[in-house]
């Protein structure tokens, strides 16, 4: 069964209340067939989102949850929270959370067995920097990556999983991997997780790549035969940008 290919944006910390609700009116205005199309708002902004997406095919990620359920957490939200205002996606280990708030391989599959477990599914981030890839370490990395951010996945849920693959060195930077670098690593990854869940359901997992997308470069990325979307954050914040790249997956 093919892979229908997912693009997600990454608002990060961008955007009012006013500013979320008028890009996402901007998005609906246009449809995208073929291409499952994600936003992730700042939390402030996924309920009033959540509100406008109603009835549309457009689905809601948060970019970051907490491990754990519930409790004395003061700041962090919860998975069944996230499900709650209508996510059904958590981004999980972007480098922004590894390098600035010091989120750790293990605390990543903490968060992606939380996600599932509170009803959504994960975008599991992972990447090298770019001392690591000089280092001609960047199977190493993501390869340990991958087994810690999927140490609580069970088989039965592997498909609730989607992978990024985000380059550090390509994030925010105006630097794209080569559509080859990124096949490359994205071969690399579903040999890692057919081992893991057998080749069947490796083949049906979906990898994206993240990296400075552009409407320019998009196209040639997701022909890739093993890039199957692509988690996009700049380029994500202005309408006709985001759509030009979601219609190049289509
Ligand atoms: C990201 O933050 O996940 C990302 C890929 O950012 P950008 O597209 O701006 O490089």
């Amino acid at each position: 069964m093919a892979r229908v290919k997912f693009v997600c944006g990454n608002w990060k910390m961008h955007k009012t209340l006013g500013e979320a609700v008028a890009l996402v009116d901007g998005l609906l205005a246009s449809p995208i067939p073929h291409v499952e199309v994600g936003i992730a708002p700042p939390f402030t902004a996924l309920h009033a989102v959540s509100k406008r997406l109603a009835g549309s095919k457009l689905v809601l990620a948060a970019q970051n949850l907490h491990f754990e359920a519930e409790g004395a957490y003061t700041g962090e939200v919860s998975a069944a929270m996230l499900a709650d205002v209508g996510c059904r996606y958590a981004i999980v280990g972007h480098s922004e959370r590894r390098q600035l708030f010091g989120e750790t391989d293990a605390g990543c599959g903490k968060k992606v067995g939380a996600a599932l477990r509170g009803g959504l599914r994960a975008i599991l981030c992972v990447g090298e920097t770019l001392a690591e890839r000089e280092a001609q370490r960047t199977l190493e990395v993501v390869g340990r990556q991958l087994e810690a951010g999927l140490a609580e996945v069970e088989a039965g849920r592997a498909l609730d999983v989607v992978v990024a693959y985000e380059p550090v060195w390509a994030i925010g930077t105006g630097k794209t991997a080569t559509p080859a670098q990124a096949q490359e690593v994205h071969a690399f990854l579903r040999g890692r997780l057919a081992a893991r869940f057998g080749a069947e359901l490796a083949s049906q997992l979906r990898l994206q790549y993240g990296g400075s997308v552009k409407p320019g470069n998009a196209a040639e990325l997701f022909s890739q035969p093993d890039i199957d979307g692509g988690l996009i954050g700049g380029a994500a914040l202005d309408v006709p940008s985001f759509l030009a790249i979601c219609k190049a997956a289509g």
